[in-house]
């Protein structure tokens, strides 16, 4: 726990947390990782070169295409193939997953990259960065709707708001899992996220609200798999600017005629400011929080999309 806040599971790459797990010795501590995302992530470590018995050091290995298939070979030594071992460790750890809301892997490594890993032909002449790491892709494909990002694209603002909102989206699942899902408990999730959703992937939400529609039938549980796989699928898409503009204004108008004629010149010179780029999301956020403080709607009170995550996470 850390300030009170219940830190949400997360699995990662060791050597970003500074382990000394690299080929050479060496780690890639990423300072913000271990500052902010830190402080509300409870990071679950693994490095699955040194979970293979490969040690410290070790000598390097890289992505090999033979035959149309990728291979993790040594790079001094060729005969070194490591591809079975990784690829089954990642399917033993993906076993192991359950209660975690993410992923976060190391970019560019043979095992741990997530995509756009460099690859080699089989005479050592380098080719296209397409490749996967054979580790990070078995644990992505026991587990598709997995949140997963790579460190550097978390420095990216939009990438890793993304990255946070899914995962929280994905503790929010499982909180329900854990209570037991029932077709009310599977309205009531579904109306809660409804505007975070909506501004994510409009086409997702209307389908997820034709499965919640049936929720009363037969296959009930078959169902809940389906919201979820579809539910993680669509909060992927990067919400735009115009999208959050409309689900801002959207919000408005619960209170828009409760206010006075400045406060609402105020509200919609913010909505219009953030749409053009002037303010974070956080300027108009803040100021329809404050104004539902005053003029209270249950409905719109219950969304996500007004705190999606902690705010301390908002402004790294
Ligand atoms: S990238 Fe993955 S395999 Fe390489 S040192 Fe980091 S955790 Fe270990």
């Amino acid at each position: 726990m850390s300030g009170g806040v219940h830190r949400i599971p997360v699995a990662i790459s060791s050597c970003l947390l500074g382990e000394r797990v690299r080929f050479d010795g060496g780690h890639k501590l990423d300072p913000d990782i271990n500052t902010h995302l830190a402080a509300l992530l409870e990071f679950r470590p693994c490095c699955p070169e040194v979970a293979i018995g490969l040690g410290i050091p070790r000598p390097p290995i890289r992505l090999v295409r033979t035959d149309g298939r990728l291979r993790a070979l040594g790079v001094s030594d060729p005969a070194l193939d490591v591809t079975d071992r990784l690829a089954a460790y990642g399917d033993r750890v993906a076993c192991e997953l359950d209660d975690v809301c993410g992923y976060i892997f190391k970019a560019r490594s043979p095992s741990c990259g997530m995509a756009g890993v460099r690859t080699w032909d089989r005479q050592g002449r380098p080719g296209r960065s397409d490749g996967v790491g054979v580790y990070a892709d078995a644990i992505m494909r026991a587990h598709p709707g997995l949140p997963v990002e790579e460190e550097d694209r978390l420095h990216d603002p939009a990438l890793r708001e993304n990255f946070i909102e899914r995962v929280f989206t994905r503790h929010h699942w499982q909180q329900l899992r854990a209570q037991g899902i029932t077709p009310a408990r599977l309205v009531q999730f579904h109306t809660r996220h409804k505007l975070s959703v909506m501004t994510h992937n409009q086409a997702a939400y209307r389908r997820l609200g034709q499965l919640v529609a049936g929720a009363g039938r037969k296959g009930f549980h078959a169902l809940c798999d389906r919201y979820e796989q579809e539910l993680m699928q669509a909060m992927q898409r990067l919400a735009t600017r115009k999208s959050h503009t409309n689900t801002l204004q959207h919000l408005q108008g619960y209170f828009s005629r409760q206010l006075s004629a400045d406060d609402r010149a105020e509200m919609s010179g913010l909505i219009d400011d953030y749409r053009r780029g002037l303010v974070p999301l956080a300027a108009p956020l803040t100021l329809i929080r404050h104004h539902f403080r005053h003029h209270p709607n249950d409905w719109a009170l219950q969304q996500t999309y007004l705190e999606p995550y902690p705010r301390e996470l908002l402004n790294p």
